[in-house]
This record gives C-alpha cells, structure tokens and sequence, in this order.
C-alpha cells in the first residue's frame, strides 16, 4: 500500500512540510522548530510534559486529518 503525501503547515508560521507519516513530518517539524522557533523550543522546556504530549497529539490529529 502507498501513502499519500501530506503537506501539513506548521501551527506558528506559514512554513509547511511533505511527509507520508506523521514521524516524519514530526521529524521535518522539530528541525524547523529548533531553527526558526527556538524561543517557543525554550518556552514548552519549562511547562509540563502533558502539555508537550498534548502538542503532539493536536499536531498528529491534524495530520490525520490534513
Ligand atoms: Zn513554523
């Protein structure tokens, strides 16, 4: 089975990623928030965990349904 390619764009910027699963646009998407989104990288740092598992789980839905 192939999978389609999805471009799901970032939740802060216009800048959107080209991935066939989510782990890999997850991956594409932590590269691009280490370089152009540092301060919100240092700023989740400091908040609790659940919240960061909860950013993963809105990202992973919109994946689904992008
Ligand atoms: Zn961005």
């Amino acid at each position: 089975m192939v999978r389609p390619m999805k471009t799901i764009s970032c939740d802060i910027c216009p800048a959107h990623f080209s991935a066939e699963s989510f782990d890999d646009w997850f991956r594409q998407m932590q590269t691009h928030y280490m370089s152009d989104h540092a301060d919100v990288m240092a700023a989740m740092a400091h908040k609790p965990k659940a919240e960061g598992q909860a950013w993963v789980v809105a990202a992973r839905k919109r994946f689904d349904e992008g």
